[in-house]
């Protein structure tokens, strides 16, 4: 696919498609493919990882007609992206909130900074599927049925993906960031365990911890290729 000229970058081409309502009626944003859906691409579940909605905004904003094979969701956490929190306005952390056999009701421990012991409780909801932004991130997925979702996070740089795909390791490659099949803590209610409960592929993609001109640089390329070219790695 050809790329919009430099001068076309500031804005996003279309207008997206709404897949639900945030906690505080923030609308949910995706924009879908022009064909059949083979890949999910969304950032900011929680909403600390602005970079994520940064660096996915900049790939859309390049392409000069809705990407073949992908849809993109920009902010799968918007009132935590606008409030700053990890979690939704309701303090819940969407990545602990998926309805999954390991679901647990104890709050989850965050560190604020990877130096930091992870001594900040966040709750994973008063039960699993609690909050609208999960709930409509499943209806999402069951609605596009993609081969495969990439969950970008930061500041990690690595890709997590326990079914060690052709894709993931592409990624990884591409990036020159470690592959990995786990994140190395558990995680119980994650998105990530609930792909592989209910037959969906998952990638998490977690940034370095860099500058916005460095993610603009070593990232927003790949990112570009993900929304432009399938199958990028045989075999997916
Ligand atoms: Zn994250």
């Amino acid at each position: 696919m050809k790329l919009r000229p430099r001068q076309e970058w500031g804005t996003i081409l279309r207008e997206p498609d709404i897949y639900g309502r945030s906690h505080l009626g923030v609308p949910l944003e995706v924009w879908r493919p022009a064909g059949p859906c083979t890949l999910l691409v969304f950032a900011a579940i929680h909403g600390e990882e602005p970079e994520t909605t940064f660096a996915l905004s900049r790939a859309l904003r390049q392409l000069t007609e809705p990407s073949p094979h992908a849809a993109v969701v920009l902010a799968a956490n918007p009132d935590g992206l606008i409030r700053g929190t990890r979690g939704n306005a309701r303090g819940v952390e969407l990545n602990r909130n998926f309805p999954t056999a390991d679901w647990q009701p104890s709050p989850v421990p965050h560190r604020s900074t990877l130096e930091d012991p992870r001594d900040v409780l966040l709750s994973p909801g008063p039960e699993p599927g609690s909050e609208a932004e999960t709930k409509a991130l499943i209806g999402l997925i069951y609605d596009l049925k993609p081969q495969v979702v990439i969950a970008l996070h930061a500041p990690l740089a690595c890709i997590d993906d326990a079914n060690q795909s052709p894709l993931g390791r592409w990624i990884a490659e591409r990036t020159s960031m470690e592959f990995v099949a786990d994140v190395g803590y558990p995680t119980p209610g994650s998105f990530g365990t609930w792909g592989r409960e209910n037959g969906v592929p998952v990638i998490t993609y977690e940034f370095p911890m860099t500058s916005t001109d460095a993610l603009v640089r070593e990232h927003v390329p790949v990112l570009v290729e993900l929304l432009t070219r399938w199958p990028i790695a045989d075999g997916r």
